[in-house]
């Protein structure tokens, strides 16, 4: 047997079924009409967010990574309760000018810009973090052509990175950032050439759960912006202190005390250097506002034995659960939290393998999983897929086609 990942709070039985919003799975199916499905509480994230806000300083502000989860209705909930959205390519500064957010509020990463992406961004008047020295080159040359004066802010590659991380984003040679040894130079050139300057971007890795590595990270990041600030002398309006904040996807895993995060960061703040007391500070969060507050729900479609294993093959897979799957930055497969949604409150009965519907021996969604007895036509939930579920699975393959997605 393999155990589970835990079941994130806030999820009940209601007639025995497991129910996301008060609603039972079987009504939410019947409403979407379709299956698979992946289901995200509107509720669950408003609280996330506003539990997120109670432990962290008054003057930090929450930026959202949309590319966690860009669905339409996501999104514009999200960014009714954030202070900016972080994006990574021009397909996703459609989607924040689709819903109508302020694009000074807007900042867009990543590696490889196209100059039709910097060009729109420019034009949009969002703020670019600009990945290496060219590209700040390229920015300049598209402002003076569109007569825009380009928001500029440099994504520094630090010297450290975030211990303990899923991910890790920065420290050592990497596609991402400018090295922070050649960070002071080039905020001067673009300071004296025409920009808005904006400040630094420093983001190191991703997926943390343990507080102390979260702190240690966060003073090495104001210490590293202090010291660019002093050598570049151009000021630092904004302080993007990237994230990282992980959540319990598998056993053992426990929730990161932000708490203790919170209450150390405010230890910083009123400890600032002096060029630093005027900044703005950010944090950029993806999976931690979303990812526990969305399920998805696959149907049974059959049951067999094979050598003496059994298997529960769904109409789901990793097509839209790449994630769950274990094929998504993990180095061995473990168990998300799983559990059959139709038969929520029963005792665990027999050891299954549910598996998707892709002709791949990739395709499992739980291996040895300790479940209750279940048949084709129950509903298996895979959580903790509100984040990096369909915005980062391939639904293509196979010609299965995209999950049906819902907020409630
Ligand atoms: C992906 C990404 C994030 C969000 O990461 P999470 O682990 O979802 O919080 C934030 N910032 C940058 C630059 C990213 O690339």
């Amino acid at each position: 047997m393999k155990p589970l990942g835990p079941v994130p709070a806030g999820f009940d039985a209601v007639k025995g079924e497991l129910a996301i919003g008060g609603q039972t799975v079987s009504a939410l199916f019947e409403q979407a009409g379709k299956t698979p499905l992946f289901v995200y509480s509107q509720e669950q994230i408003t609280q996330r967010i506003g539990d997120l806000r109670r432990a962290m300083p008054d003057r930090l502000r929450i930026n959202y990574a949309i590319k966690a989860n860009s669905f339409r209705p996501v999104l514009e909930h999200v960014s009714t309760l954030v202070d900016g959205l972080d994006i990574a390519s021009g397909g996703e500064l459609e989607m924040v000018e689709a819903i109508g957010f302020h694009l000074s509020k807007v900042s867009f990463a990543g590696p490889g810009k196209r100059d039709s992406e910097l060009e729109a961004a420019i034009a949009a008047g969002v703020t670019l973090n600009l990945e290496s020295a060219n590209e700040a080159r390229r920015a300049l040359v598209i402002g003076e052509r569109l007569g825009t004066t380009p928001r500029l802010a440099i994504r520094v590659n630090p010297d450290f990175d975030l211990k303990g991380s899923g991910m890790k984003m920065g420290g050592g040679p990497k596609p991402f950032g400018i090295d922070a040894s050649q960070v002071p130079a080039l905020a001067r050139e673009i300071v004296e050439a025409d920009c808005e300057w904006r400040g630094l971007h420093i983001f190191t890795g991703s997926q943390a759960l343990s507080a102390e590595a979260v702190i240690d990270m966060q003073a090495k990041v104001l210490e590293l912006a202090a010291r660019i600030n002093d050598d570049a002398g151009v000021g630092l309006p904004k302080l993007n202190m990237g994230g990282g904040f992980g959540i319990p996807y598998f056993a053992g895993d426990e929730p990161l005390d932000i708490a203790a995060v919170g209450a150390a960061l405010e230890e910083r703040f009123s400890a600032l250097p002096a060029n630093l007391q005027d900044t703005e500070f950010f944090l950029e969060l993806g999976r931690y506002l979303v990812g526990e507050a969305g399920v998805y729900l696959t149907r049974i479609v059959d049951r067999k034995e094979s050598y003496g294993e059994t298997y529960l093959v769904t109409d789901g897979g990793l097509h839209h659960q790449l994630a769950a799957s274990g094929n998504f930055g993990t180095v061995v497969r473990r168990n998300y939290p799983v559990a059959i949604a139709t038969r929520f409150d029963a005792e665990p009965q027999e050891e299954v393998n549910v598996v998707g519907c892709l002709c791949t021996p990739l395709d499992r969604l739980a291996d040895k999983a300790h479940l209750p007895r279940s048949d084709v036509g129950d509903i298996v939930a895979v959580f903790c897929a509100g984040a990096y579920g369909a915005s980062a699975s391939p639904s293509a393959f196979l010609g299965q086609g995209p999950a049906s997605e819902i907020l409630i």
